[in-house]
């Protein structure tokens, strides 16, 4: 059965002295029940804290820790950069690659982003790659073509092996931070379109195997709604992850 999972992007939000108190608000009411016990709980907070949430939660059964960026060089004169080697050192084990915030402000491209998954993947990380389509793109009927392109040039060259470490986040552009949620007919619909082409690709084995989470205005108000969906296989959470209570109820969605 594939992983259900649960990610929260803080994005470039929360200083140190607000974000250690988040985390342990998070830790303690999770740990109040055994409700989303099952779900795989990824935190991503900005990545100077990595290396301290690391701490905090390991040992903890199914929370792992993540960062937003990475670059796509091993190492050397970058400045501002952070590799993969170094969110690998301080207990990262996931790495966002082509948000669309990524995509849009600092104009990542599809070439680029193979490289990040390449390289996430060179160091034992597990890329949590994203996909969507903008608002004209879904007007205009091109959705299914946009996604099966970014999919195609950054994710199709893996080998299979490689490919069964990846987790894909479907988050429609006009729903990211919007308050637009895709609809649930909408979700499922791409994620079924998303686990097709997998199986043409790599059989079905591995398209049942991979999961594909939902990112775009998801709360604890329609999360249930749309993890009910037979594709839908968690979330990518932005705004409501930066608050404790909505983020765990998210989390407690899953079906059981
Ligand atoms: C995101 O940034 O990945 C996201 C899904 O944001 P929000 O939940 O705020 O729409």
């Amino acid at each position: 059965m594939r992983k259900k999972i649960v990610a929260g992007n803080w994005k470039m939000n929360k200083t140190y002295s607000e974000a250690v108190p988040l985390l342990y608000e998070v830790k303690d009411l999770l740990w109040k029940s055994k409700k989303g016990e099952s779900v795989i709980k990824i935190i991503i907070p900005p990545s100077l804290y990595i290396h301290d949430f690391y701490e905090t939660t390991k040992g903890l059964k199914n929370i792992f820790i993540g960062a937003q960026n990475c670059s796509y060089e091993e190492s050397g004169a970058f400045t501002g950069e952070i590799s993969a080697s170094m969110i690998k050192s301080v207990g990262g084990s996931y790495v966002l690659i082509g948000h669309s915030e990524r995509r849009s402000y600092f104009k990542e491209t599809n070439e680029e982003l193979k490289r990040k998954t390449d390289i996430t993947l060179a160091h034992g990380l597990h890329p949590i790659f994203c996909v969507g389509e903008s608002k004209d793109k879904r007007e205009s009927g091109e959705h299914f073509k946009v996604v099966e392109s970014q999919i195609n040039e950054s994710l199709f060259h893996l080998q299979p092996g490689n490919f069964k470490k990846v987790v894909i986040a479907y988050e429609p552009v006009w729903a990211i931070g919007t308050g637009l949620t895709a609809t649930s007919t909408q979700a499922q619909e791409m994620h079924h379109h998303i686990r097709s082409l997998i199986e043409d690709k790599y059989g079905r084995i591995l398209a049942e195997e991979t999961s594909i989470l939902y990112g775009g205005s998801c709360n604890e108000k329609n999360a249930a709604e749309l993890f009910a969906c037979p594709d839908v296989d968690g979330g990518l959470i932005g705004g409501a992850s930066l608050k404790a209570k909505e983020f765990v109820e998210i989390i407690q969605a899953i079906p059981q």
